[in-house]
């Protein structure tokens, strides 16, 4: 897991919610390489709540890997399929042995047969790839630990396997700040000890809009999690994804100084 940390010993994540084009990806690696982040996010595959568009899908592939790769970056995406992990698979040959990527769970695929033939595509392959598992959207902590279980069962080994916590669907609770989900640090946590293996926190889907994502990246730092993954846009409000919750990398760069000044 050491290739994914930053300077400071932390798994730092960031890029835009999905890629749109080379440019839009070129601009924000430009701007986040400056910053010292090792991986760039960058979904091509995009559940929706409502029909719309759902990223590049296969045709971003090379460039997700084309602008990330070649400048000592790992890239990371959602996969939703299998075929999705084997693609990428299949992709990353090109850059050699040591090419490194990372792929996760979303919280609304849970279906623990995908998510078993995710794992083992990538556990047979032997390529360099980290599996990263977010919470489901409901608050179940049995279920989370239960995600983990099955990348393990299915021949994932335990040192790519990271976890990542979005918060749960709020429901009927109170929810007085709007937060698009609401985070349970503390379950984090314990899912973080049961499972030994590294908890990253997703300020972004939690918040939902730039200001709460800054609280909950602030709050975040209260807590021993392993990294954080969040959602960076040179230009949020155009975004075809998640414009409200994007950070603009100068946002992330005020973070991090905070994040360095305290170590
Ligand atoms: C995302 O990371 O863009 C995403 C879709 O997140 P989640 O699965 O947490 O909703
Ligand atoms: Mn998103």
């Amino acid at each position: 897991m050491d290739e994914l940390k930053n300077n400071f010993g932390k798994i730092l994540i960031a890029g835009p919610c999905a890629l749109e084009s080379r440019q839009q990806l070129r601009e924000c690696v430009k701007a986040l390489k400056e910053d010292g982040i090792k991986v760039i996010r960058a979904s091509l595959w995009k559940p929706r709540t409502k029909p719309g568009w759902e990223g590049l899908g296969d045709e971003g592939i090379d460039i997700l890997l084309g602008e990330t790769i070649p400048q000592g970056l790992i890239p990371a995406t959602e996969v939703i399929y299998a075929e999705h992990a084997e693609k990428i698979i299949h992709a990353l040959k090109k850059y050699g042995e040591k090419a490194t990527a990372v792929l996760w769970l979303g919280a609304r695929n849970q279906n623990h047969i995908e998510q078993q033939r995710i794992a083992r595509v990538i556990a047979e392959s032997g390529a360099n790839i980290y599996l990263m598992a977010k919470n489901q959207a409901w608050h179940d902590e049995r279920h989370w630990v239960g995600i983990c279980e099955h990348l393990l069962s299915a021949g994932m080994p335990k040192d790519k396997v990271m976890l990542c916590h979005r918060g749960f669907s709020p429901g009927l609770l109170p929810n007085p700040k709007g937060y698009r989900n609401l985070p349970d640090m503390l379950m984090a946590m314990r899912v973080q000890a049961k499972t030994e293996v590294p908890m990253i926190l997703d300020p972004s889907h939690i918040g939902g809009t730039r200001d709460n994502v800054i609280d909950i990246m602030l709050e975040g730092e209260l807590y021993p999690f392993d990294g954080m993954i969040v959602e960076v846009h040179c230009h949020p409000e155009k975004a075809l994804t998640d414009a409200k919750q994007q950070l603009k990398p100068q946002q992330l760069r005020q973070h991090i100084d905070r994040l360095e000044a305290v170590q």
